[in-house]
C-alpha cells in the first residue's frame, strides 16, 4: 500500500479521552474511531490487525478439530426464556422490540442459540463429540465502557461450544481448548496465563481465564512467578490424545495462578516468598465446563449407547478478539508508539523514501515495493512529500516491526537501511538483501492473509 492512497488519519496530539496507552495509541495511529460510547469503527489499519487476529483464531480452532460457522447478532428472547436467562441476565443485555412487538436482543453470548441448533439436528451419541464455534460481534451494555476496545459495548468475540456424551469427554474438550488457546496467544506474540477463575453468570464448575499481565489490567491476579517461564512453543500436539491435552493442561495450571475472585491466601503463602507475585492482568479469554446446565433446561438430549436419552455435557469457550488488539499494544509499545509482534503486524514492513521526487530514490522504492509484493509480502510505502523526521515518527507510531529507509546518499553506495522497530538497530545492505531478510523473517512466521 502506498501511504498517499491509504486512509490512516494519524493524530498529532494525545487524545484527552484516552486513559491508557493502548487506547491512546490506537486513536493516534488512526486505527479506530469512536461512534458512540463503547462502539467503534475499525479504520483500515485497525481492521487489518483485527482480521489477522481473527485468522489466527480460525486457524488454531480448525487445527484443534473445531468446526466454524456463523450465528446472527440478533436473537429471539424466547430461547433465553427457556434457559431462564432472559430475566437473569440483567441490564447488560440490550433488549429490542421488533415491529411485530416481538422481544429480541442483541446477543451478548450464544449458549441458548447453539443449544437450539444442536437439539434440532443431533439425536445420537454417534454424532459426538462436536465442537462448533463462531467469531461474531457481541453487545453488552457495560455500565462503564472504557479503555477503547478493551471494554467496549460492541465487541468481537470467538465463542465455541462443545457437546459431549460424558463428563470425561467434555473435560477433554476443555483441555483441548486450553491447549489451542495457549498456541493462539503465543502466535499473537503474547503470554496469556491460564488462571483459575469464578464462573459468573454463565454458570459451571471448571473455568480458567487467560490473563495478559499489564499494570492497566482490570483484574487483580496472584501467581507463582514460575508460571511466566512456561512456553508452549511449537510442540506438535495430537488434539485427539486425551493424555497429551491433559498433560499440557496440568503443566500450565498446576502452579498457583488465580484471579482475586478465587484467590486463596493460604495456598498463596505456601509458595516460596521470592516467587509470590501480586499483579494486574487483562482477561483475553475464558474456558468453561458447565455440564448439563443448558442441555437440561432446553432438552438437548441424544440417544446414548444404551438406547436411552441422555443430556449432553457442554462447555463454552471465548476469546476476546477485539480486546486483544488493545492487550497486544499494552504488552508491546514504547514512548514512540506501538511495536507489533511479527505475527499480527498490519503491514510486514515500512518503506521510507527520504527524498520523494528524487528520480533514483523513487525508482529504488518502487522496485523494493514491487519485489516485496511479488513475494506475497505486504509493505507500507511512505511516498508522501514530507520531512524524514515526520515519516520516521509516523512509522514508529504505527509500529511496523521493520523499516527500510531509502535515500540518495545510501543509493550512491548501493545500500538501503534496514531498521528493527523493537531494538532500534539499523544495518545497511543492498536493497535485494533487505528484501531477502524480510522474506526470511516472515517465512518462519506463519503469514495469514493480507487485506
Ligand atoms: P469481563 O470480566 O472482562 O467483563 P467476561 O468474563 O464477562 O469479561 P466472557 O463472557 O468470558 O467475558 O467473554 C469472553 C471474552 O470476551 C473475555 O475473556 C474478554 O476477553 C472478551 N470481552 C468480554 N467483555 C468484553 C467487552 N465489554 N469488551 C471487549 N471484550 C470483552
Ligand atoms: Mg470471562
Amino acid at each position: 500500500m502506498r501511504l498517499t492512497r491509504y486512509f490512516m488519519p494519524v493524530l498529532r496530539e494525545n487524545p484527552a479521552e484516552a486513559q491508557i496507552v493502548s487506547h491512546r495509541l490506537m486513536l493516534r495511529a488512526g486505527m479506530i474511531k469512536q461512534n458512540a460510547a463503547g462502539i467503534y469503527s475499525w479504520l483500515p489499519l485497525g481492521f487489518k490487525v483485527l482480521r489477522k487476529l481473527e485468522n489466527i483464531v480460525h486457524e488454531e480452532q480448525i487445527r484443534a478439530g473445531h468446526v466454524p460457522m456463523l450465528m446472527p447478532t440478533m436473537q429471539s428472547a424466547d430461547l433465553w426464556r427457556e434457559s431462564g436467562r432472559y430475566d437473569a441476565y440483567g441490564p447488560e443485555m440490550l433488549r429490542i422490540r421488533d415491529r411485530q412487538d416481538r422481544d429480541m436482543l442483541f446477543g451478548p453470548t450464544n449458549e441458548e442459540m447453539i443449544t437450539d441448533i444442536f437439539r434440532s439436528h443431533v439425536s445420537s451419541y454417534k454424532d459426538l463429540p462436536l465442537t462448533l464455534y463462531h467469531i461474531q460481534w457481541k453487545f453488552r451494555d457495560e455500565m462503564r465502557p472504557r479503555f477503547g476496545v478493551m471494554r467496549g459495548r460492541e465487541f468481537f468475540m470467538k465463542d465455541g461450544y462443545n457437546f459431549d456424551l460424558t463428563k470425561e469427554d467434555a473435560l477433554h474438550a476443555y483441555n483441548r481448548h486450553l491447549v489451542s488457546y495457549l498456541r493462539t496467544y503465543e502466535r499473537m506474540g503474547l503470554q496469556a496465563i491460564p488462571m483459575r477463575a469464578d464462573s459468573g453468570p454463565i454458570g459451571g464448575d471448571d473455568t480458567h481465564e487467560f490473563l495478559v499481565l499489564a499494570d492497566t489490567g482490570e483484574s487483580e491476579v496472584f501467581y507463582d512467578s514460575a508460571v511466566t517461564d512456561l512456553t508452549f512453543g511449537d510442540r506438535d500436539i495430537d488434539y485427539d490424545s486425551v493424555a497429551q491435552c491433559q498433560g499440557v493442561m496440568e503443566e500450565f495450571t498446576n502452579l498457583y495462578a488465580r484471579t482475586d475472585e478465587t484467590h486463596d491466601q493460604a495456598l498463596f503463602d505456601a509458595i516460596p516468598a521470592e516467587r509470590q507475585r501480586k499483579a494486574r492482568g487483562i482477561e483475553v479469554g475464558q474456558i468453561f465446563y458447565f455440564g448439563t446446565k443448558y442441555s437440561d433446561a432446553m432438552g438437548a438430549k441424544v440417544q446414548g449407547p444404551d438406547g436411552k436419552p441422555t443430556a449432553v455435557h457442554m462447555g463454552s469457550h471465548g476469546i476476546g478478539v477485539s480486546r486483544l488488539v488493545g492487550a497486544i499494544i499494552e504488552a508491546s509499545h514504547d514512548d514512540k508508539g506501538i511495536i507489533w509482534p511479527e505475527g499480527v503486524t498490519p503491514f510486514h514492513c515500512g518503506i521510507v523514501n527520504l527524498k520523494q521526487g528524487d528520480m533514483e530514490a523513487d525508482a529504488a522504492c518502487d522496485a523494493l515495493y514491487a519485489s516485496l509484493r511479488a513475494l506475497g509480502l505486504d509493505p507500507l510505502y511512505d511516498d508522501r512529500k514530507e520531512r524524514a523526521g515526520g515519516k520516521f515518527a509516523t512509522m514508529d507510531l504505527i509500529g511496523l516491526p521493520w523499516r527500510i529507509t531509502v535515500g540518495p546518499r545510501g543509493l550512491k553506495n548501493g545500500v538501503v537501511e534496514l531498521t528493527s522497530r523493537k531494538s532500534g538497530e539499523s544495518v545497511e545492505m543492498p536493497p535485494e538483501q533487505a528484501v531477502e531478510k524480510i522474506a526470511s523473517i516472515y517465512a518462519t512466521h506463519h503469514v495469514t492473509g493480507n487485506l
